[in-house]
């Protein structure tokens, strides 16, 4: 389905990084799809307001999914700033919650951007998609879906695409290629990375 959006918005919301976006050409795309789903988030709102703020971290203690390419600007955002995930996490909790704060924020994954709350704020360890699934926010799932086919051109090198992906066979492959933030070994370089995806599946 084809999107008409707001561009100038859209362009607002792209998050700018030159040093980031520099070890990797895909970084580019990535972040353009990024601003997407931000956008497809602000205007599925509709000015309605979530209860999540800066220091809530009840949702990032549960299975983070992230596309190869979400993984490898999370990598380069690592790299710039020289930042570590936790490595003796507890349970679930993502490696990237750190003292009550998300320290890849800018570059955090799609899954993350669109998970939001209304109404009241999470208990601890409380998952309100079982608890309280009317106070979850439903994304609008085709700027979700434009956004990752804008990072498509990436997969061209290294990874089985076919040869002209619809919209189901592009979903299709997001799906097997998608990891999750818990199960990625965070050690070796973003550089590393870039010359051999198939690392990152390890
Ligand atoms: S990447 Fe950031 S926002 Fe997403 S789960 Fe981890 S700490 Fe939370």
């Amino acid at each position: 389905m084809l999107l008409s959006y707001n561009k100038k918005r859209l362009a607002e919301l792209r998050y700018h990084n030159a040093k980031v976006e520099h070890f990797d050409p895909g970084i580019a795309l990535m972040l353009d799809a990024l601003a997407l789903v931000d956008l497809g988030v602000e205007e599925s709102l509709r000015g309605r307001k979530p209860v999540c703020n800066e220091g809530c971290e009840h949702c990032c203690k549960q299975p983070i999914p992230a596309t190869p390419l979400e993984i490898l600007t999370i990598r380069a955002f690592l790299n710039v700033y020289q930042l570590a995930p936790t490595k003796d996490r507890q349970g679930i909790d993502c490696p990237f919650l750190q003292e009550n704060h998300c320290i890849v924020y800018p570059v955090r994954p799609i899954a993350c951007r669109q998970y939001l709350v209304f109404n009241k704020k999470c208990l601890p360890s409380e998952n309100p998609t079982a608890t309280r699934m009317h106070d979850v926010f439903v994304p609008n799932y085709t700027y979700m879906h434009t956004a990752l086919r804008i990072t498509l051109p990436w997969y061209r090198t290294g990874w089985t695409l076919p040869d002209h992906c619809n919209e189901e066979s592009a979903w299709t492959f997001f799906k097997k290629v998608t990891m999750l933030l818990q199960n990625i070994s965070w050690n070796h370089t973003c550089c590393d990375c870039a010359k051999n995806n198939d690392a990152m599946r390890n």
